[in-house]
């Protein structure tokens, strides 16, 4: 059961070179979440304790999970995921269960990375708190809480969590000794989008005609995600077209299409 809701990874292999244009947001969470774990006597001397938990919010697809995952990689730890969603359930205690599994889980790997994305799934302002689902709910994000009081904050247990919904969350888990670091994860600008495509290329046959700071210019809004979705449909022009080399067009026509796929045209008829 545990495996199904948990995802372990005993040894991640993104690094922070593998992430584009999110220097702010890396340097933060370093400062957070590695150097706690690797020198936690820094801490001491200075006499302050290092965040509990790091709360990651922004649209999807902006590299959230490729940074908890690359400070796991860096600090030797294990990287455990969970998502919110999949600790929503119907039987009561069932979701206090899963997280009291997630944290046994992490203490037998330490150190670790735990990552609970989508926490606002557990952690959302209710309209209605008296419905049982709802109270429910809440009894899981109070076992995470307690679980949190629940372990010295300089131990090797590090937690991380994601949302795409800043707005729906509960102030409450927000305070103080919870997810008392915010770190905004945007979608790239011109500079990052370049970085991620020259990224997602590293390993492709590009040709010479291709001009990644053209292509970040005509790629606006889009995320990471789909940045790297653009250069494997790229790589499928080139296949189409029986070619080895990608070219400057493939690139283009894989940013139209990606366009296209994004806004169903509602006028067509079936
Ligand atoms: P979600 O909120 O949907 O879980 P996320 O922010 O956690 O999204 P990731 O899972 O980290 O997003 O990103 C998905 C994929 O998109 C990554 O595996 C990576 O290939 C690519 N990607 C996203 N952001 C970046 C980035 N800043 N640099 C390089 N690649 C990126």
């Amino acid at each position: 059961v545990r495996a199904q809701v948990m995802q372990v990874e005993e040894s991640p292999t993104v690094g922070y070179e593998d992430i584009g244009g999110l220097d702010d947001q890396l340097r933060e969470v370093r400062e957070t979440v590695e150097l706690p774990m690797e020198n936690p006597g820094l801490f001491d001397n200075v006499g302050i304790q290092p965040p509990s938990g790091v709360l990651l919010y922004g649209p999807p697809g902006t590299g959230k999970t490729m940074m908890a995952k690359a400070v796991a990689a860096q600090t030797d730890a294990t990287f455990i995921k969970m998502a919110g969603s999949e600790l929503v359930h119907k039987f009561i205690g069932e979701g206090a269960k899963l997280v009291r599994d997630l944290f046994q889980v992490a203490r037998e790997h330490e150190p670790a990375v735990v990552f609970i994305d989508e926490i606002d799934a557990i952690a959302s302002k209710r309209t209605d708190s008296k419905t049982s689902g709802d109270a429910e709910v809440q009894r899981t994000m109070m076992q995470l809480l307690s679980e949190m009081d629940g372990f010295d904050e300089r131990g090797d247990i590090r937690i991380i969590a994601a949302t795409n919904r800043f707005d729906m969350l509960d102030r409450a888990i927000l305070r103080p000794g919870r997810f008392d670091r915010l770190i905004e994860v945007p979608k790239p600008d011109e500079v990052g989008r370049a970085k991620i495509f020259r990224i997602h290329t590293r390993d492709m046959n590009v040709a010479d005609d291709v001009d990644f700071e053209v292509l970040a210019r005509e790629s606006e809004e889009l995320s990471g995600a789909d940045v790297k979705a653009v250069t494997t449909e790229a790589g499928m022009y080139a296949i189409r077209d029986d070619r080895t080399e990608v070219r400057m067009g493939d690139f283009r026509n894989a940013l139209e299409k990606l366009d296209h796929d994004d806004e169903p045209d509602v006028s067509r008829t079936f």
